[in-house]
């Protein structure tokens, strides 16, 4: 049977259903949680074709009708106003009333974009997350962040919109490329440092999940949502100066400054990044004697043994760390030009840093 996860937010609470075959289950899961019976589906031209068809039939199943179905280009590109503005033009097209439901079967890309539409659409649709990659299931799926892209930057335009109901099918991923499997577990792989007991279980069991175990995958997924909705229900519009959401940026400010970097390119998938940053957060903090100095070698032993990068010098390009200093300083996480760190005494025990010494995270990138 598939687990239960109730996220109570301040104002609205809402299940998170994990498990093999959930995908299935969507109509009757959706029918004791929504008004209406009548959805718009997003998703990408990528994932259509292998689980459309099976929500379809659920839906049709449990008397829902599909309004329109609205398919984007995969990739990161489709965060965009223009597609923003299609998803929202063919959502009024289908004669949206405020019971009408927005569901995103996809990745990130498509529950971000999906998400946002849904919160735009006559100020608030009711939104219903199918996430299909690992990342999008433990990590984009949770937390009721939506948006797209613009020139300026990513993600920098966007809007609070929490699910109705997340339908987390892991048997999906058995379509999703090993290299964007890897790269979810790296957001796996964070959670388990945030929460303690989860890292010792990615350390026995990671592999055991990362070559398609369903109970082993089930239970990674599980477990990060818990952490990440318990974290986001303390902090839901990220408003606190220490600790709530910013913990999970962990490994993120090296992260994003080498996935900037890269531009975005799919040279470098956003867990490739965070599974260095995650490797450098943890020297930077044995380095400052806060942790045992055998962490750095087990995180980035996990992390190889389950096949993402754990080095700058694994990547097969270059960079240049004055370019990487100067992103670490302009990310949007850094106070007043500081560089913001996630620091960790252990598994389970982080807290937010932002008096590191640059000199120290400039020795950290040339070694
Ligand atoms: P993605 O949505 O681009 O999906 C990755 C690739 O996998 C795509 O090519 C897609 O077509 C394909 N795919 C998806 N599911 C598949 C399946 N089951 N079988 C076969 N192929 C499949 O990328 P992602 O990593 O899921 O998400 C990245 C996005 O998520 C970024 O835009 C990022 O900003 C966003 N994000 C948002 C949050 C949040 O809180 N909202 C958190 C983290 C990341
Ligand atoms: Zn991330």
């Amino acid at each position: 049977p598939p687990e239960r996860l109730r996220v109570a937010l301040s104002q609205k609470a809402y299940d998170i259903v994990i498990g093999e075959g959930v995908l299935r289950r969507a109509g009757a899961e959706m029918a004791q949680r929504l008004e209406g019976r009548r959805v718009v589906i997003v998703s990408d031209q990528s994932v259509a074709p292998l689980h459309l068809p099976t929500l379809r039939e659920s839906l049709a199943d449990a008397g829902f009708t599909v309004a329109a179905e609205i398919l984007v280009p995969p990739g990161e590109a489709s965060k965009s106003f223009q597609h923003f503005e299609r998803v929202v033009d063919q959502t009024l097209s289908a004669k949206a009333d405020r019971r009408l439901a927005v569901l995103a079967l996809g990745g990130g890309v498509v529950g971000d974009l999906a998400g946002y539409a849904a919160a735009s659409v006559l100020r608030g649709l009711p939104f219903v997350q199918c996430p299909t990659t690992l990342l999008a299931q433990v990590d984009s799926s949770v937390g009721g962040k939506t948006g797209i892209n613009t020139s300026q930057g990513k993600n920098l335009v966007g809007a609070f919109h929490q699910p109705k109901l997340v339908l987390a099918d892991t048997s999906v991923l058995r379509t999703l490329p090993i290299r964007e499997l890897r790269a979810g577990w790296a957001e796996v792989a964070k959670h388990g440092l945030l929460q303690g007991p989860l890292w010792d279980w990615c350390e026995t069991d990671g592999p055991r999940a990362m070559k398609g175990d369903p109970e082993a995958l089930a239970h990674a997924v599980l477990e990060s949502c818990k952490l990440k909705s318990a974290v986001v229900t303390e902090d839901e519009f990220e408003t606190k100066a220490e600790g709530g959401r910013a913990l999970l940026n962990l490994g993120h400010t090296f992260g994003h400054a080498l996935e900037a970097e890269c531009g975005y390119s799919g040279q470098l998938l956003h867990g490739e990044a965070v599974a260095i940053g995650l490797g450098l957060a943890t020297e930077l903090s044995a380095r400052l004697g806060l942790c045992s100095q055998e962490m750095p070698g087990r995180v980035r032993e996990h992390l190889r043994e389950v096949g993402l990068p754990v080095r700058i010098a694994d990547l097969p390009r270059r960079f240049s760390i004055g370019r990487l200093m100067a992103r670490m300083r302009a990310d949007k996480k850094a106070r007043d030009g500081a560089m913001r760190f996630v620091l960790l005494r252990a598994p389970g025990d982080v807290f937010t840093e932002s008096g590191v010494s640059e000199e120290m995270v400039r020795t950290l990138l040339t070694d």
